[in-house]
């Protein structure tokens, strides 16, 4: 057995993932790629070979990650593991996979000596009864185990992935017995983020009150047995003395840069007082909308470190795009408009209102000084918001100071009013670099 000391934290940021397909034999009643099979297509090898050349003469990742859908049923996998392994760029090759053809032993093997060092492997229940009911296919759980069971015999580096629902939050813990005997090298927790149901009709999405304890019983077993640990996006200060296992990093991505535009956002508001807020992401807002920010429980460390307000873009003078210099003495009062009445409603004071290319930012201010900055972005990007109105995404962020219930507030309002108000009369540009009355669909209609 190889030794695994040292094997992830030098290279996290220098991995790169190839989506070879998204076809697959199972059919997870949770599958994030599933609901992206609706949008996207694999890498074609010639793309691939053009991001391997390019790490050859300008080296930068030191791993490459093949995903899918199920990358063991694409007959051209082989021909990505050999232009990586003979490019000579990577430390190492990764198989992210739901295991279960790797329990024909010589497949696995063929893998192996192909130059795949590491495999990441789909694991969601403790049992055949929670997995297979998961996969949707019966004698999957017994295939993915017996596909462990042959890794373990060939000297590779094996982790284990668990996507966190309501269908195995019971029955967590167990997974770390039911593994208990392999030489995993680490095990992964990914709570559910779902790329299309926002709203959770599948009623997936556990709370944190019924997920936190289980999730910690099995981390605290997973450490027993000396497995490394990774949670992600889950809130750090819940995780208490397990906080160390937060890690949200994410490896760049070939070709489908767009598959991650869909993930959900997330959102936590003690962003700005808080001294894990630069690694924890907080709660997404399919989770906030469905049961609220858990704004008791949650638990900011006092930052150590100042805290950096975002950073907008160069405002724009004027909403008036013939540029009239009375009209930018006024701000804009078109996007001013949009808000009318919140800062009244909710006894805040809209202390300033940026718009620039991409963004209109409005701050409440409450009367002890908490903050919160409500963000809109343009609409046409696919990226999830907390609330979206006909042209914008709606989002806040720079929480700060103690009025949690105005703040809440403020932005159950901002909401409100901007989907209320919003006609579809004024937009925000999401490419870089236009500028001036571009920035509007209509700009005959403003004022
Ligand atoms: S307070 Fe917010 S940012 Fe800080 S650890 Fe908790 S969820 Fe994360």
């Amino acid at each position: 057995m190889q030794s695994q000391k040292g094997r992830f934290e030098p290279t996290r940021f220098e991995d790169l993932t190839v989506t070879i397909d998204f076809r697959c034999h199972s059919a997870c009643r949770f599958c994030i790629v599933q609901e992206g099979m609706n949008y996207f297509k694999g890498v074609p090898f010639e793309r691939f070979k053009q991001a391997v050349d390019d790490n050859t003469s300008a080296p930068r990742y030191k791993r490459v990650t093949f995903t899918g859908g199920e990358v063991t049923l694409d007959k051209s996998l082989f021909d990505f593991v050999a232009y990586a392994r003979e490019s000579g760029g990577f430390d190492h090759i990764r198989l992210q996979t739901a295991g279960r053809l790797l329990a024909d032993m010589d497949f696995a093997r063929r893998l192996v000596d192909a130059g795949i060092d590491e495999f990441f492997v789909s694991l969601h229940g403790p049992d055949a009864q929670t997995q297979d009911y998961i996969s949707q296919r019966k004698g999957s759980f017994d295939e993915a185990m017996q596909g462990l069971n042959n890794l373990a015999k060939l000297d590779v580096c094996i982790m284990t992935n668990t996507v966190l629902t309501t269908m195995n939050v019971d029955v967590l813990p167990q997974l770390v017995d039911t593994v208990g005997h392999l030489p995993l090298a680490r095990m992964e927790f990914w709570y559910y983020l779902p790329m299309e149901d926002y709203a959770d009709n599948l009623g997936l999405l556990p709370t944190m009150k019924q997920l936190i304890p289980q999730l910690k019983e099995t981390i605290r077993r997973a450490k027993a047995k000396d497995f490394g640990v990774v949670v992600k996006y889950v809130p750090q200060c819940l995780l208490g003395e397990h906080g160390d296992t937060i890690d949200n990093a994410q490896p760049d991505v070939v070709i489908v840069e767009d598959f991650y535009e869909v993930y959900p956002e997330f959102a936590c508001l003690y962003e700005a007082k808080c001294e894990h807020s630069e690694s924890c992401l907080g709660l997404h807002n399919p989770y906030i909308e469905k049961f609220g920010w858990e704004e008791d429980w949650i638990t900011p460390i006092p930052r150590t470190t100042p805290w950096r307000e975002p950073e907008y873009g160069k405002a724009i003078p004027t909403d008036n795009p013939t540029g009239d210099d009375q009209e930018a003495a006024t701000g804009h009062p078109a996007w001013r408009a949009l808000v009318d009445g919140v800062a009244e409603k909710t006894e805040t004071q809209l202390e300033t209102m940026l718009l620039d290319r991409r963004n209109c930012v409005y701050r409440y201010v409450c009367s002890d000084g908490s903050s919160v900055d409500i963000v809109l972005t343009a609409r046409t990007s696919e990226r999830r918001a907390l609330a979206r109105s006909h042209s914008f995404n709606i989002h806040y962020r720079n929480v700060s100071g103690d009025s949690k219930d105005k703040l809440q507030a403020i932005i159950r309002a901002a909401v409100e009013s901007v989907t209320r108000r919003d006609n579809g009369a004024l937009m925000l540009d999401e490419r870089k670099g236009l500028v001036g009355p571009d920035a509007f669909r209509r700009p005959k209609q403003l004022g």
